[in-house]
């Protein structure tokens, strides 16, 4: 068994990609399985809160983080099983391994799936925490199974898709009573030969090339992200800083009647609606947050050394090194305008330390 690396007293700027000035008090390196159960033979004794770490493009530091982050260095991916009558195959993938490297590999190797998802930043292990989703397609699409150790009790579960109970940028692993008990150790994804399309939205559909294979997708998404949302790396941003808000439909109905291009979309079909609002028999809507904002008058916003991305309303950056306080008044004047404008509450996406009432 290879001990873990602990770290005391370490910068949190390199480890998110908001990249706020600050230090964690505990950062922990989980590189091998058999190192879990010395994270669970710890648990009581190291810093609290506990908090597992990928890239941190899904997390804001706004202050010192006074416990231990546990950094998932898990690498490897495996082919379980291939059904060649189906053409399709399930893929064991680590937790610590990159997204997008994942999802490059497997579009080269001729699977389609995750094509869809290119160019979203972050570690395997992280994305059926929040069931990422983009330009249509969610993770819980092409996610059969994860594998997760409970690090109190020190138990590895097997959960199949049913128990990760996905649902729109929500999962098992972020209700309040399991949040942050549990380390992702792998992934399981069923990918198919065959290339199934999901091109409804509209930077798809209009895509000025066609889009015939998993490769053509994968290159068109990488291209209009790219051209779209900026780099963390060269502007640090946690991506969409709020979630769309998922409304009741005749609360929809009513805003539509003060702001009549207010895009509204049902949530299982994943179809905006040519009206707007009649989205068939599913109740609860969603509504663009982005256009909220940016109908609120905030896109492009400057506030000390952060600000509102004037190209996309939803991304938060940073234009100067600081600590992360500025960022939470921010968020925080922006959902007061918001919801004074139109009645609309905006959740913030990212986990956000300390931790949001
Ligand atoms: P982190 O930020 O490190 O962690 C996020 C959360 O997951 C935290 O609560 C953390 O404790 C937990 N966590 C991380 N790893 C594990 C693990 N192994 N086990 C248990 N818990 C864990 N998201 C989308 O859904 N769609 C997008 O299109 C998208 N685009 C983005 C674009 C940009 C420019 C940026 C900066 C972010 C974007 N995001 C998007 C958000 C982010 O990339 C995803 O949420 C991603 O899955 C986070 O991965 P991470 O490794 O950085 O997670
Ligand atoms: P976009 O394509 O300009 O669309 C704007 C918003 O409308 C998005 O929030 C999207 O919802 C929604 N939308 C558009 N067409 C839709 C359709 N046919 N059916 C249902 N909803 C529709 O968005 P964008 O900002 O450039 O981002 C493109 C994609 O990347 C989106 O899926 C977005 O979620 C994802 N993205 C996510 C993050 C993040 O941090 N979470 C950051 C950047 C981009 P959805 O957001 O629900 O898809």
């Amino acid at each position: 068994m290879t001990s873990l690396v602990v770290r005391e007293q370490v910068s949190l700027e390199s480890l998110h990609t908001f990249a706020s000035l600050g230090q964690a008090q505990k950062l922990v390196e989980l590189t091998a399985v058999d190192q879990l159960e010395q994270i669970t033979a710890q648990w009581a004794a190291w810093p609290q809160p506990i908090w597992v770490l990928g890239s941190g493009s899904n997390i804001v530091f706004a202050g010192d983080f006074p416990g231990t982050l546990i950094l998932n260095l898990l690498k490897g991916r495996d082919c379980l099983s291939e059904n060649t009558t189906q053409n399709t195959a399930i893929w064991r993938v680590s937790a610590g391994e990159c997204w997008h490297d994942w999802v490059a590999a497997s579009v080269q190797a001729g699977w389609s799936g995750l094509e869809n998802l290119a160019l979203i930043p972050g570690t395997v292990g992280a994305a059926p925490i929040q069931n990422i989703g983009a330009y249509g397609v969610e993770l819980a699409e092409a996610c059969v199974g994860v594998t997760a150790w409970h690090m109190p009790s020190g138990q590895m579960r097997y959960f199949d898709r049913a128990a990760c109970a996905f649902s729109y940028r929500d999962s098992f692993f972020k209700q309040p009573d399991e949040r942050h008990q549990w380390v992702i150790v792998s992934v399981d994804f069923q990918l198919s030969r065959t290339f199934q399309p999901k091109l409804h939205y509209p930077a798809l559909h209009d895509y000025p090339e066609p889009l015939t294979d998993a490769k053509s997708v994968f290159d068109a998404v990488c291209q209009i992200r790219q051209s779209k949302l900026p780099d963390p790396a060269v502007l640090p941003n946690a991506g969409s800083f709020f979630k769309n808000p998922i409304v009741e439909k005749a609360f929809a109905a009513q805003l539509h009647q003060v702001l009549p291009e207010l895009p509204v979309y049902s949530i299982n079909t994943a179809q905006a609606s040519p009206d707007g609002v009649e989205t068939g028999p599913v109740e609860p809507v969603k509504l663009s947050a982005a256009f909220l904002i940016e109908q609120a008058g905030l896109k492009g916003l400057n506030w000390h050394e952060v600000g509102v991305y004037a190209q996309h309303a939803l991304v938060l950056v940073r234009h100067q090194p600081g600590p992360g306080r500025a960022v939470l008044d921010l968020a925080h004047h922006i959902q007061e305008v918001v919801a004074a404008r139109f009645g609309v509450n905006l959740a913030p996406e990212p986990e956000i330390w300390p931790l949001q009432p």
